[in-house]
């Protein structure tokens, strides 16, 4: 029988109620970042999707909700075998990409998007073309995903493959994927991926000239050198650089 506490509750009460306000928090985290993809251009209307884990749920955005309209009450949850723990609503038609991912990687956070300049890319490139050293804050060059159909066990699959040893990724004909220990480190290295995609269209589309790439010798020095970029501490990720 659980302890009784001086409050009148038991033990397992208090870790379930902090459990709870976790998730809340969680959650909370969740629809301000996928709003944040929203006000900062990186998908349009209730494109892309958003996912967090804590303990052995994965929190994911609803399909086809606009993020505006999210409340706390609308929280949903998953296992990590995608059966429903949490919520009403419909999760995510991405759902089998994010648990893929998960599963994988032991990773906390999961962001895709439609950014623009990065989808461009995927169109172009089987792989984003060397243009800065902050592909070593990825991991190495972004690989692009080969096209599957969105919301497909294929598409998880070939995203899986392409972030091998990387945490981003482009999917052709549709947009980014990006992991990380948190939701702002998921976000930003999303952030990256599409200012790399855009430096690189930019540089690519002047007449005549063509782009000085970095070897793969200088991104691997950079990439590092950025895993003691920032101040030391315990929020420092080394990872996600400059
Ligand atoms: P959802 O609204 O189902 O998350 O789908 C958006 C999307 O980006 C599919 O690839
Ligand atoms: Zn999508």
């Amino acid at each position: 029988m659980a302890e009784r506490r001086r409050d009148g509750r038991d033990a397992g009460e208090g870790a379930r109620g902090a459990r709870t306000r976790e998730v809340a928090d969680a959650w909370g985290e969740l629809v301000a970042t996928a709003r944040r993809t929203v006000a900062d251009g990186l998908v349009v209307g209730t494109s892309g999707n958003v996912s967090v884990r804590v303990g052995d749920t994965v929190l994911v955005t609803p399909t086809g909700v606009p993020y505006d309209r999210l409340t706390p009450d609308d929280v949903v949850g998953v296992d990590l075998d995608g059966r429903q723990t949490l919520g009403s609503l419909r999760p995510t038609s991405e759902l089998p990409m994010h648990l893929a991912v998960y599963r994988a990687t032991g990773t906390l956070a999961v962001v895709h998007t439609h950014a623009a300049h990065a989808t461009a890319v995927s169109t172009l490139v089987t792989e984003l073309p060397l243009i800065h050293y902050m592909a070593g804050a990825l991991g190495g060059p972004v690989r692009v995903a080969p096209y599957a159909t969105y919301g497909t066990p294929e598409l998880a699959e070939n995203v899986l493959r392409a972030l091998t040893d990387r945490t981003a990724c482009l999917l052709r004909n549709h947009g980014t994927l990006a992991h990380g220990g948190s939701l702002d480190q998921a976000y930003d290295r999303t952030a990256q991926v599409e200012w790399m995609s855009r430096v690189w269209l930019l540089a690519s589309s002047v007449p005549g000239l063509s782009p000085a790439l970095l070897s793969r010798e200088q991104l691997a020095e950079a990439g590092q050198r950025l895993r003691g970029y920032g101040q030391p501490g315990p929020d420092a990720d080394g990872g996600s650089g400059p």
